[in-house]
């Protein structure tokens, strides 16, 4: 049963499209090679040839074939005829007053997603969006109740991180640092969709975003959350290599049934199992487990204690997330003297327990709010256009 297909009903674009110009973020050096073979660059120039694009692309940012100065201007010429450099469209951005910012962008078909930047002391975090909606439905999660449209593109993937570089205007000079001191420095899968239903175009995405000649964040510094697809929990590890997080949100089947329904394919017991096996590159390197706090449903001293068991053998750390309201939303968040005697319990067994600051939520950029910002964008040009008199 737990190695049974999965079968969902997902709309995935095919990769390359078969007519016009062929976009060229996204691909794989291997596709990339192919790519520039099948349109006319020499087989002994290809290797080379991949290394100069790519840099230009992932390393400068750059758009613009005839940037490319390396390159022969009638390469340059030939390149500009086949191909194009594109990522998602900007539709929006609004900022909130923490300096948390928040992109609607644009990708093909004319669906629309959220990417976020958080900014922090010694960090900043891009939430990454996977999908277009999920296909899951857990009870607390606004993404949730939204119909899955499909999956994105690796493309559409690390398109969302270079857009971010347009905005932050932080694409590097020669001798840049490379890490800590960027104003990009991680990135998190936490935004719409689950990714590991999503696996070969995340997994594209987040190599180019490791690769070392293009935007080179560690592994260490990409952590992808999944709310159990414990198939693909191995494969991530062996094909990504990123952090991992797990949307783990209670201690018992009945209660994972009914916030995180996945749990009926694969249960408490299954999850634990996949994760006890995740390698780590070093000690310090821990799974984190989300753990959303809701009213009365998952919060007791008992959970905690729960949770404690659970964990034994996982190098493990727990992330406590605030409910996020959402109108309609069947749940309500824990106060605040129950979060923190929850993280009291799960500190004192000896993990580290932090405690989620909601941030951006005047921006509705908080975790599980994505939905409603996408849905209030539509409808408020929906009515400019009425206003405007351009009805559809
Ligand atoms: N689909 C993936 C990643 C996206 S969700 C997953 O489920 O792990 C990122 C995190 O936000 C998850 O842990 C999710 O459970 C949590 N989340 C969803 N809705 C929320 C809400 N309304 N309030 C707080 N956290 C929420
Ligand atoms: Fe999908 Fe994650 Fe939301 Fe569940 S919490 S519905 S898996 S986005």
């Amino acid at each position: 049963m737990a190695d049974a297909p999965i079968t969902q009903d997902v709309l995935t674009i095919p990769r390359k499209l078969p007519e016009g110009p062929v976009n060229l973020v996204g691909l794989t050096r291997p596709q990339l090679r192919d790519v520039l073979i099948a349109h006319g660059t020499p087989e002994k120039q290809a290797k080379m040839r991949v290394g100069q694009i790519w840099q230009w692309i992932y390393q400068w940012g750059v758009r613009d074939f005839d940037a490319m100065t390396n390159l022969s201007k009638v390469y340059r010429a030939a390149l500009a005829e086949k191909f194009v450099i594109e990522i998602p469209e900007v539709v929006s951005k609004q900022v909130s007053v923490d300096g948390t910012r928040k992109w609607l962008v644009r990708i093909a078909g004319g669906h629309e997603v959220e990417v976020v930047y958080i900014p922090e002391e010694d960090r900043g975090t891009l939430c990454v969006s996977s999908q277009v909606g999920c296909t899951l439905t857990c009870s607390f999660c606004h993404t949730g109740t939204q119909k899955l449209v499909r999956n994105l593109t690796s493309a559409e993937i690390v398109g969302q991180v270079m857009m971010a570089r347009d905005d932050l205007d932080e694409w590097p000079v020669p001798g840049a640092p490379k890490d800590e001191t960027r104003l990009l420095s991680n990135i998190v899968l936490m935004g719409m969709g689950e990714p590991l239903y999503n696996f070969e175009n995340v997994r594209d995405a987040m190599k180019i975003a490791m690769d070392e000649e293009g935007i080179q964040l560690s592994r260490r510094r990409i952590t992808l959350s999944t709310s159990g697809v414990v198939p693909e929990i191995e494969r991530t590890a062996n094909e990504i290599g990123c952090q991992l997080a797990v949307s783990f949100h209670a201690t018992t089947d009945d209660v994972r049934n009914k916030l995180v329904p996945i749990n009926k394919r694969w249960n408490i017991e299954a999850l634990l199992e996949a994760l006890k096996a995740y390698p780590r590159g070093r000690n310090s390197e821990r799974i984190t487990f989300e753990y959303v706090m809701l009213d009365g449903v998952n919060d007791t001293d008992a959970d905690a204690h729960r949770l404690v068991k659970l964990l034994e053998g996982i190098p493990a750390k727990v992330n406590l997330i605030p409910f996020n309201e959402w109108p309609g939303a069947p749940y309500k968040r824990s106060s605040n003297n129950r979060i923190r005697a929850f993280a009291n319990i799960i500190y004192n067994a000896g993990y580290a327990s932090p405690i989620r600051t909601p941030r951006g939520e005047d921006i509705l950029a908080a975790c599980g709010q994505l939905k409603s910002a996408t849905e209030r964008a539509r409808k408020s040009r929906k009515e400019i256009a009425a206003e405007a008199g351009l009805n559809g």
